[in-house]
């Protein structure tokens, strides 16, 4: 008696295509790192950073120049073994020697005629555009492994503090490498980009916090209409995951009397700065970890471990020097209200520092991305934008709001969900909720809600059927959205097999993204209530069907029942009639539940009485 809809058929055919042009001409996106750097490219219609012959999207900005030059992790590895490795070229990109000459740095440094800074290699020398050349090289070596064709065009970002000098040694680093630098965009406008930023409408603020491998900066861009501007920008090129490998030794040396951090060999540094770095990447993910290093010495053998909170205290004061510069920024950029703050750099990954920089800006920051590959992503859209390998690609469209239809008691039911890709197509049967009733009216509804009333009408349709009993009556209802995003609504008379068609055009699909944000937000905001309404109305609609069906049953069977199952079955009933009037969703449900369970007595007995009249029926005949 209660089958009010069942599903018939439910065949959402995810059946989607995305055709995009073969990209004449690929524009790769590089992040070219002070620590790491990664390249990627937009392949068909999809951004993504390629994996170096080590499996990994991340290599090390690392060059060894001894007879061969070696870039990345293996050239890091070259550094215990004594050859001159380079890391954080990038901090000398367009410097002067007289600038920087008291450095503490991996090789010596040394001048040139122009008063420029070069690096001594052996007996030779190389500048920081020729270090960031070799790693330029790689990249592009990388990308042309993986997609088996040649690429010659890049776009290079570098930190929005970087000036003029610092841009025209990059673009020629690209150069040297053989690449035409398209463009060189900014780190934050890159990372902004990742994070889908440019899709903000209405002009908003956003504050990237970029804490990288050995520099910190905080930006802040504002975002009108796709078009990015830096407000404001402040850092510490001294800053960064670096001083916290470098906290972790120390502390390591702490525990063990052997130990001074400060009168360390070179190598034995170097080994407990990697082992700290292990460490400390670990801590991330774990609540303690181990430092071991078996033979450090010929007679030491370093075995400790720290848990996050420990660690968390070490690195207190180190993190905390990154709040000051959010402070400047906010000041700097002159603004009352951020939008957002969205998280670059490695170091981003420690959860005390998400906490830190949720403290400081008042507010969660966006992780949906990796905080180590947003600037190459948005490198590699910038690049998919220039060269139309994103614009020409066909977008995997998706319902942006569930569709479905009123059913009795003004409820949604919803038959094809939000988010689900077109073309499809999804149906069920439905019945009549009165008996006799020669036709219902079909509304086709739009959005998140659980009352009809709350979402949108797209349409509706009479569709008429042959007079049945209550429930009798079988009507097929099929969405179809096509490739173009018209919903087709065909409605069937089983019985008849009669259709009804109604075509709505691209409304199911085309909706703005702030309608649909409204849509979804009011449906979150409003879930508790609207649940509660829903429970209600169910219970309310089975209500209206057990209170005549328990009264005659009374007027059939109440002389051959129990008094005080006559009792109890009254009470429920004044229960339910009393809890109709209230507005609690709870307590109607839970009064209807009642009824039906005190009546499961007399049930039995109509249908006994029901049993022995077929009987009759029967016998008479
Ligand atoms: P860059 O400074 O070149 O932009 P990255 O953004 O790649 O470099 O940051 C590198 C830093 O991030 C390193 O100090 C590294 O130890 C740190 N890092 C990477 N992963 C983690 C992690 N899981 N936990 C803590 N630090 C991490
Ligand atoms: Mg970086």
């Amino acid at each position: 008696m209660k089958i009010s809809l069942f599903l018939l058929v439910y065949f959402s055919g995810i059946s989607a295509y995305l055709s995009c042009m073969a990209t004449q001409d690929d524009i790769i996106g590089i992040d070219l790192g002070t620590t790491n750097s990664a390249v990627g490219v937009v392949e068909s219609g999809f951004p993504i950073l390629l994996a170096n012959s080590d499996g990994q999207r991340i290599t090390p900005s690392a060059v060894s120049y001894d007879n061969d030059v070696i870039v990345g992790a293996a050239a890091l590895r070259q550094r215990g073994a004594g050859g001159s490795v380079i890391t954080s070229a990038k901090r000398y990109m367009g410097s002067r020697y007289a600038e920087v000459k008291d450095d503490d740095f991996c090789v010596p440094l040394i001048e040139d005629d122009q008063g420029n800074v070069r690096f001594q290699v052996g007996e030779n020398s190389v500048s920081p555009e020729d270090v960031n050349a070799e790693i330029l090289k790689h990249l592009k070596s990388v990308a042309e492994t993986q997609l088996g064709r040649n690429v010659s065009k890049a776009i290079i970002t570098v930190p929005a503090y970087f000036n003029d000098a610092q841009r025209t040694a990059t673009k020629r680093a690209g150069e040297l490498a053989g690449l035409e630098v398209v463009r060189i965009i900014s780190e934050p406008t890159a990372a902004a980009l990742a994070y889908g930023l440019d899709k903000l409408e209405e002009s908003s603020r956003v504050a990237v916090y970029d804490y990288g491998g050995g520099t910190f900066d905080v930006s802040v861009l504002e975002i009108k209409e796709g078009v990015f501007q830096v407000l404001a920008t402040t850092g510490d090129t001294r800053l960064g995951g670096d001083n916290l490998d470098e906290t972790l030794a120390r502390w390591c040396c702490d525990q063990l009397d052997e130990l001074n951090y400060d009168t360390l060999e070179i190598s034995e540094r170097q080994r407990l700065l990697d082992a700290a770095r292990t460490l400390k990447e670990k801590l991330t993910s774990s609540d303690s970890a181990e430092l071991q290093i078996p033979f450090f010495r010929p007679d030491l053998n370093i075995d400790l471990s720290l848990t996050t909170e420990q660690f968390n205290k070490l690195i207190h004061t180190e993190i905390s020097k990154t709040v000051r510069y959010c402070k400047q920024v906010l000041f700097d950029a002159d603004i009352t209200h951020l939008d957002k703050v969205i998280l670059v750099g490695g170091s981003t990954r420690i959860p005390a520092v998400r906490e830190l920089v949720g403290k400081v800006f008042g507010m969660e920051p966006d992780t949906s991305q990796h905080p180590d590959e947003a600037v190459a992503l948005g490198a590699v859209i910038q690049g998919g934008m220039l060269s139309g390998a994103l614009r020409e690609m066909v977008l995997l469209d998706v319902t942006p709001l569930s569709l479905g239809i009123e059913t009795l008691g003004g409820l949604m039911n919803v038959i094809i969900p939000r988010n689900t890709t077109i073309p499809c197509k999804a149906g069920e049967l439905f019945t009549n909720a009165v008996a006799n009733q020669e036709s219902m009216c079909v509304r086709v509804l739009q959005g998140e809600r659980e009352m009809a009333r709350d979402n949108w009408e797209l349409g509706r349709v009479e569709v008429s059927f042959s007079p049945a009993n209550k429930g009798q009556a079988r009507v097929g209802v099929q969405f179809a959205i096509d490739e173009n995003g018209i919903l087709e609504v065909l409605t069937r008379d089983t019985q008849t097999g009669e259709d009804t068609i109604l075509e709505i055009n691209s409304a199911a699909v085309d909706v703005t993204d702030e309608a649909v944000e409204k849509m979804v937000t009011e449906s979150v905001d409003y879930a508790f209530d609207d649940m509660a309404e829903r429970v209600f109305t169910e219970a309310k609609l089975k209500a209206e069907e057990l209170l005549p069906a328990v009264d005659a049953g009374l007027a059939q069977v109440a002389d051959e029942m129990d008094p005080a199952d006559l009792t109890e079955i009254k009470s429920a009933a004044e229960a339910v009639r009393s809890a109709l009037k209230q507005d609690d969703a709870n307590t109607l449900k839970s009064a209807v539940q009642k009824l039906d369970k005190s009546t499961e007595h007399m049930a039995a007995i109509l249908v006994e009485k029901a049993m022995e009249a077929a009987l009759m029926r029967k016998l008479e005949s």
